[in-house]
């Protein structure tokens, strides 16, 4: 346990609170940069999101009406292939990971025209769009091992999204950054309080004080802030997911809302529910998630369900992410978004900048709490 020498000397040069895969990506980044990080985590009930998501690296379907996000996802997309070049070799962890583009099944005509609308509104809220429709046939030859339902009828398609081992991929960052020289610290921590310029973080092992903290412990946040920022403006958004057996492996290629993993389970799930801190498992709703995929897939209704279980992603009210500083305070800093495994490649490039004083990019620059009305500084 580190405990503070003086009051006026920070031990810790910059604390983040929280290493799910935002966090980690972003301590993984600065610890590249040569700066001194610690970076603090302790499993929670409610902040399971890092360890049960799907691994999709997925833009084709967030969001028209917020382009800048848009971008920013197709951004961090291009930033992947170097970004896990380097973390395979720094950490000497594997990570299974494909860039080959994703699909979004349609069942009907009616689904596919309104993907189609969707697709091409966002091919013109963008400068360029790399996707589009596909035909039922030109799906098969995507993925020719697997027997779509009759009432496929085609699919979106975009050549940028992909898929990752979702839980190699923070293993890699966690281990990269300790080779770097992060210092690690599993504890829980109960609060930070403004003290003498810096932060003091009240943790299960004592108090630890920094020059700068990073609130990046998803839905945690709102109480951690809480010293800077009553309400915090997101809320629990639950997915419910249902797994399948091992099958052989048919699709590297993910299909949205049916994603077979590198060890050739299926996760099937899509839901966004509105149900507070409540973790439980519905059957009556996972079951419409099944039904859902043996219509895409039906061979899925042959194999044997081997566990089900649900998240909470953190989710801002206007669906954007939030990068900021803390209003009052230009030296604590607040991460909270609902894909980031999406967008680690981008969280650990350019965040990094961020947190030492730089500005934000361009295109990620309105995502500060300034649009919730609050006043805080980049
Ligand atoms: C079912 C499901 C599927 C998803 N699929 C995808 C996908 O395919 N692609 C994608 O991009 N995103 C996906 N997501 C969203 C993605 O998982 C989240 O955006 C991501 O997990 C958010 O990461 P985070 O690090 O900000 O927060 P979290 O994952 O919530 O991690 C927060 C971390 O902080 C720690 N922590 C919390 N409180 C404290 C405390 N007081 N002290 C110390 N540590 C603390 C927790 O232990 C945890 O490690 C999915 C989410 C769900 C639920």
């Amino acid at each position: 346990m580190t405990r503070s020498r003086s009051k006026s000397i920070p031990d810790h040069e910059i604390i983040i609170v929280g290493g799910g895969i935002c966090g980690a990506a972003v301590a993984y980044g600065l610890a590249a940069r040569g700066c001194r990080v610690t970076l603090i985590d302790a499993p929670t009930r409610t902040n399971m999101a890092s360890r049960a998501n799907v691994g999709l690296i997925w833009c084709q379907s967030k969001f028209l009406h917020l382009p800048d996000y848009a971008r920013w996802g197709f951004h961090s997309a291009r930033l992947f292939p170097e970004l896990t070049r380097e973390l395979q070799k720094i950490s000497g962890i594997e990570i299974p990971v494909h860039y080959r583009g994703g699909i979004i099944a349609c069942l009907g005509e009616g689904e596919y025209d309104t993907r189609r609308e969707y697709i091409e509104n966002l091919g013109q809220v963008l400068d360029s769009y790399p996707g589009g429709m596909i035909s039922r046939g030109e799906l098969e030859k995507k993925l020719p091992h697997i027997k779509f339902g009759k009432e496929v009828s085609g699919a979106a398609w975009c050549e940028e999204d992909g898929i990752i081992e979702p839980l190699a991929l923070l293993r890699a960052f966690k281990v990269a950054f300790s080779k770097l020289g992060g210092t690690f610290i599993e504890t829980v921590a109960y609060e930070v309080q403004p003290r003498n310029g810096g932060f003091l973080v009240i943790t299960e092992q004592g108090p630890l004080n920094c020059e700068r903290v990073v609130l990046a412990a998803g839905l945690a946040n709102r109480r951690l802030a809480r010293f800077a920022l009553p309400e915090l403006p997101v809320y629990a958004d639950k997915g419910q997911v249902l797994l399948v057996e091992r099958m052989p492996y048919v699709m590297p290629i993910p299909v949205l809302g049916v994603s077979q993993t590198f060890g050739g389970t299926v996760i099937i799930g899509f839901r966004h529910e509105f149900s507070g801190h409540d973790t439980g498992i519905v059957p009556e709703d996972v079951a419409t998630e099944g039904i859902w995929a043996t219509r895409v897939w039906p061979e899925l209704g042959k194999k044997r369900l081997i566990r089900a279980w649900s998240g909470l992603r953190v989710m801002p009210e206007d669906k954007q992410a939030i990068y900021s500083t803390l209003p009052g305070h230009p030296r604590a800093f607040l991460l909270n978004t609902h894909s980031a495994v999406t967008l680690a490649a981008a969280h650990a490039r350019y965040l990094p900048d961020f947190i030492v004083g730089a500005g934000l990019p361009d295109v990620a620059a309105s995502m500060t709490l300034k649009r919730f009305g609050y006043d805080c500084q980049l």
